[in-house]
Order: structure tokens, then sequence, then C-alpha cells
């Protein structure tokens, strides 16, 4: 199981530190055996010790140079991070990344070994208009990404499930997983909504291979019970 920890732009330096220290002497006092990962801004990057594997929510395809506002590979080597989120419907949809951008930073990082937690999903019309559209809808985000990278987990987050509460039925989830199994045998996450309470039915679910998880995992606590519930499952 991967069970993965995206902040976003939520939490300082310093909670993040405090964070660190609850989720990763839990892991540690637990003996856990799956993957955690945590992806902090960037501004609380730091070195947490054992436990958590630390990554990044966003970086430029470059090792440094004039690129106002991003950070490239200088910055992400100075905390050992090789661990990276792409495709994020955020970054797709608020932030206005285009498939081509993210294929190019997909190559990149591909081309240093990090690890891509690469995410697809679509949105509420797509969605209504049937599981074909869909499919339709989720190859054009595979276009030019590597779905068998040995260093790739593919994170399957409905936009319309993120953040609201709303979750695909187990059905709709084990049906999209098992096409997805036949493009990569590589893990596959879902995310969206994901939360303590829904967490066990979720990760029993063939070819869920993990959760990503944004609100629910901003609490130590929730975040270590969701855990122990993968962990157990
Ligand atoms: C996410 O943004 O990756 C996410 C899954 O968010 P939430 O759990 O809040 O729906």
């Amino acid at each position: 199981m991967i069970i993965a920890a995206n902040f976003k732009t939520n939490k300082t330096r310093a909670q993040t530190r405090d964070y660190m220290d609850e989720v990763n002497g839990f892991i540690r006092s637990e003996n856990i055996k799956s993957e955690i990962m945590v992806f902090p801004p960037l501004t609380a990057f730091d070195n947490f010790g054992q436990g958590a594997t630390l990554g990044a929510q966003n970086a430029y395809a470059v090792e440094n140079g004039a690129f106002t506002g991003e950070i490239g590979l200088d910055q992400l080597k100075e905390f050992g991070i090789k661990t990276i989120l792409l495709g994020h419907s955020e970054r797709r949809h608020i932030l206005g990344e285009t498939q081509e951008e993210i294929s190019f930073k997909f190559a990149y990082f591909q081309s240093l070994g990090y690890q891509i937690v690469y995410c697809i999903g679509e949105q509420l019309e797509t969605r209504k208009a049937g599981k074909t559209a869909l499919m339709r809808y989720i190859e054009t985000q595979l276009v030019g990404i590597d779905m068998e990278y040995e260093n790739l987990v593919v994170a399957y987050e409905p936009v319309w499930a993120i953040g609201t509460g709303l979750v695909p039925s187990n059905e709709d989830i084990k049906s999209i997983h098992a096409d997805l199994r036949a493009k990569t045998s590589r893990p596959l996450l879902y995310g969206g909504s994901v939360k303590v309470s829904n967490m066990k039915e979720i990760v029993e679910i063939d070819n869920v291979d993990g959760v990503l998880v944004g609100g629910a995992s901003l609490y130590a606590g929730n975040f270590c019970e969701m855990i122990k519930i993968a962990e157990e499952a």
C-alpha cells in the first residue's frame, strides 16, 4: 500500500515539522510497512529523519536558472527529494498546465530516476457523459507519459471528488481502476475525498494499491489512523 498526503498550500514550516515528527514517530513505533509519502509546500522542505518519503508538489524541469517563482533540481537535491507529484488537477485546471508541459516535466524527472506520482482524472461533465467518454478523456492525460516507467505511481483522482466530500461508488472505482490496470502494471492510487471513515472500503477495492489524500491528511492523527487502516487491510 502507498498512502500519500498532499498538503497543497497548507501548513507552515513549523507546522510541517510537528506533523512530520508525529507521523514519522508513528511509522517507526508501529513498524509500518506501507510506503508513506508527504507532499508539503516547498517552504517546509527539510530533513525529517526516517519515516515518510518527502515529495515535491511541483518543480520546473530545470537544474537552475532564470525561472522566477519556480524551483528546480538544485533546490530539490538540497533536501534529498526524489519524489514528485505531476499532473495534479489543481495544476491542470487552476494553474493552466497543459498536457504538453506536464509530459515534458514527466520526461525530465523520469530521465533523473525520480519517483513520479502522476495524477489523472475527469471533470464532472465528462463523468456525466459516461464511461467511454471518461476513458477517452483519461487517454488525453496519458499522452507523452511512459506508463511502464519503473518509478511511476498513478493516482486516479476524479476532479469532482477532490475536496468536495463526493466519492465515486466502489463499483465505479473498481471499473476505472480495472481499465487503468490494463494500461500499466505500476501502483494505482485512488484520490478524492478519502477520509478515515471511507478508507477501509476504498483500499479494499481491486486494483487500488493506495490513496492520495488532501484535506483529511492535514491532521497528523487522522493521517496516522488512515495509515493504520491501510496497513491492516
Ligand atoms: C488531492 O488534492 O489530491 C485530494 C485527493 O484532495 P482531497 O482528499 O481533499 O479530496
